[in-house]
């Protein structure tokens, strides 16, 4: 169960993650491209552009280096630059050379500058123009701020100079190459633990900006042809999924949802939170006799009919109310059952409206139901922990099965007479191995007397469980349950290893052993090679195999005749006798009667319940004849009037098996009676 729920969750689990995550990661790698490639380009132009800025810094700090040892205006080779320092108020205090730089006194406009000094050079990039008031603006070298203190790492103003942006920077967009003016400043330390501050201005032209622009356009541009590729990717994967699930839900006949819908959606109805204190209906709806209808039409004939009892249905019920086919003629249902009554004025109602779907052919519809109460265990984020559609819907099946035995249209509730044969079913299951390694089936014997002389003259075979904690079980109450579950094979395979090795003990203690019948399951008949597992059981018990008789049961003889025809056969071939049990009890087939050498006929027990009447007796009577004109010995079952066993002697019935002579005994009193050999 848990493993199909597994493989239900995977399967609607949300596979769009893959391309999900994909998108994620190509969109990472893609913005991680662009910033790294942007990186690059800026940094690039930046460093081509600080590097000359800083070596004009650095030129500058020689100078000053210089000023200060009276050297810096006879350096040799550099006459050709003329470099002016000037106070705060912008009088030259020295100069070197032939003033190229066109500074000819006044004020200098230099914006920045604070108590120290300031100097312009006019070097190789001739960055001072003078204008004709003789304003000095500086274009690119900008402000030297030129300090003797140390400590000016820490200093407020130090830090104002650096971060005010105002205090020279501008901007603006001018004259041919020029674009965006950003200034900066460079620190450079000198001797004495002097530090110099210089101004520069970063210079972007439009050739740069345009070449930025370019290429960071062109690399949006490649994103978003991929974003756009893998959006259709996803958006596809979506599609497909859809069409996927679509089809893993679909049902082949009726063209509606399938059972795996059914079961996925109503767990998810029944674990929604506001749905935690209402109470729903699980129905199994069931059409009779669909096999009937698609013989006298056609299988098409039927699968259309089932789609339009599967449209008739939808039309019936509420939108939250699910529906769909499930195997053969039968579809689950999901209803609202807050009000009983209503719920089953609406089953009335829909298994009318359904049956008269064909107005040439009048269908039955039964329903199970079983009663989704409201979730006291409800927690906040879960309610009905642990819910099973499946065990609710094999419920609402079982209280189906209660009606199975008639053709009329109807429902039937599950109730605690069901939940408690269904713990008995689940119990017998779970224990059945392990009371079978345990030795826990024990065999009874009912033994059958000639009516006549009263004379022991065989004996059945019958199983007992004696469980630790329920005592002695008759096998009504399990040996069905084996014959659904499988179990019955190795039960019936059980007891003939059991009365074969009791025959084989009988004889060597030297018992005067009669034949001992033993009951084979109609489930173990399909075993092709039946007949010699048999053999091979008694052989290594080492009990004559004419010791040993095969009941089969009267309803076994309508599975497959061939094969049934052919296990006789060879059982007889080998030395065993094979009877048909509960001759009469079912639909009785004396073509079975023709085809198959039978040794015995076992008369049901259903022949002697009840009042004695003249019209069973002559139908006894004229069983009996035939068995005994075909050369078969007969069996009555369930005898237990003395006037009954007159009544057979008369007819020379051979054995009488019933509560007459005996119940079915433990194995100690049944070697009491082989000993006395007498009723
Ligand atoms: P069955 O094979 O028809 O066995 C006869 C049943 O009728 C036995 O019930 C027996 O106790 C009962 N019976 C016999 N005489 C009388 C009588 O005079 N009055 C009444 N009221 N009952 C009588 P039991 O032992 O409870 O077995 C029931 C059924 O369980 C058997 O019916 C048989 O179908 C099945 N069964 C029992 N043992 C085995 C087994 O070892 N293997 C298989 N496959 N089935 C078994
Ligand atoms: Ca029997
Ligand atoms: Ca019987």
């Amino acid at each position: 169960m848990k493993r199909k729920k597994k493989h239900l969750r995977r399967l609607f689990a949300n596979h769009l993650w893959v391309p999900l995550f994909a998108f994620v990661v190509v969109a990472i790698l893609t913005a991680f491209t662009i910033i790294l490639f942007a990186d690059f380009i800026t940094s690039y132009i930046t460093s081509t552009k600080i590097s000359s800025g800083c070596a004009s810094a650095t030129y500058l700090a020689k100078m000053i280096d210089r000023y200060d040892t009276d050297e810096w205006m006879h350096e040799e080779g550099e006459e050709e630059y003329t470099y002016v320092l000037t106070d705060i108020s912008g009088n030259i205090i020295r100069q070197s050379g032939t003033n190229t730089c066109s500074y000819v006194g006044g004020k200098v406009d230099s914006g920045t500058q604070t108590d120290n000094f300031a100097i312009y050079s006019d070097n190789v990039y001739d960055f001072i123009t003078v204008d004709e008031e003789n304003d000095v603006s500086i274009d690119y070298l900008g402000l030297l701020n030129y300090s003797d203190d140390s400590s000016l790492e820490n200093n407020e103003e130090y830090d104002e100079l650096l971060t005010d942006s105002s205090a020279g920077m501008s901007t603006f967009f001018g004259n041919n190459t020029k674009a965006i003016r950003l200034p900066y400043w460079i620190s450079l330390e000198l001797p004495e633990s002097r530090l110099l501050l210089v101004k520069q201005y970063y210079l972007l032209t439009f050739g740069d900006l345009f070449f930025i622009l370019g290429i960071v356009g062109l690399l949006a541009l490649l994103a978003f042809a991929v974003l756009i590729v893998m959006i259709v990717n996803l958006v596809n994967s979506i599609l497909r999924q859809r069409n996927t699930l679509k089809l893993f839900f679909t049902d082949i006949s009726t063209k509606g949802h399938n059972w795996l819908w059914f079961q996925f959606n109503c767990e998810k109805v029944l674990q929604k939170r506001k749905n935690a204190g209402r109470t729903f209906a699980m129905v199994d709806l069931v059409l009779l006799n669909y096999n009937i209808y698609c013989i006298c039409h056609s299988t098409s004939a039927g699968e259309a009919m089932l789609e339009r009892i599967n449209d008739e249905l939808g039309k019936m019920l509420d939108k939250n109310e699910l529906y769909a086919h499930n195997t053969s003629s039968s579809f689950a249902v999901l209803m609202n059952a807050d009000d009983k009554e209503l719920l089953s004025t609406r089953l009335r109602e829909i298994i009318g409206k359904l049956g008269s779907l064909n107005p040439e052919h009048r269908f039955a519809f039964q329903a199970g139901v079983d009663i989704i109460g409201p979730d006291e265990s409800s927690t906040f984020f879960h309610t009905r922990p642990g819910i099973d559609i499946d065990s609710i819907y094999s419920n609402a099946c079982a209280a189906r099965d209660t009606l199975s035995k008639s053709d009329e249209a109807g429902f039937a509730f599950f109730d605690e007479k069901l939940v408690e044969d269904k713990r008995w079913i689940d119990t017998v299951s779970d224990n059945q191995r392990k009371a079978l390694e345990g030795n826990e089936f024990v065999v009874y014997y009912q033994p059958k007397y000639d009516p006549v002389t009263g004379e022991l003259k065989g004996a059945e075979a019958l199983i007992r469980w004696q469980t630790p904690e329920h005592g002695l079980i008759p096998p009504g109450r399990f040996i069905p349950i084996f014959e659904k579950n499988g179990f019955i094979t190795e039960i019936d395979h059980y007891m003939i290893e059991h009365v074969a090795a009791d025959q084989k003990r009988w004889l060597d203690e030297g018992y005067k052993c009669v034949p001992v019948s033993v009951n084979v399951s109609r489930a173990h008949f399909i075993e092709a090679d039946l007949a010699e597992q048999i053999r091979d059981m008694v052989d290594k018990a080492g009990a004559p195999r004419e010791l040993i008789e095969i009941e089969l049961t009267e309803s076994a003889f309508f599975d497959d005749q061939k094969q049934i025809i052919a296990t006789i056969k060879q059982l007889k071939e080998y030395g065993f006798s094979v009877s048909m049990d509960d001759f009469g009890s079912g639909y009785s087939s004396l073509n079975s009667l023709k085809d198959m050498p039978l040794d015995v006929l076992k008369l049901d027990a259903e022949f002697f319940r009840g009042e004695k009447d003249k019209r069973s007796e002559i139908v006894v009577s004229e069983a009996i004849k035939l068995a005994q004109r075909l050369d078969m010995k007969t069996v009555a079952e369930g005898v237990e009037e003395k006037e009954q066993v007159d009544f057979l002697a008369s007819l020379s019935c051979d054995m009488i098996q019933g509560y007459y002579f005996a119940k079915p005994m433990p194995v100690a009193d049944f070697e009491e009676r082989l000993k006395s050999g007498l009723a």
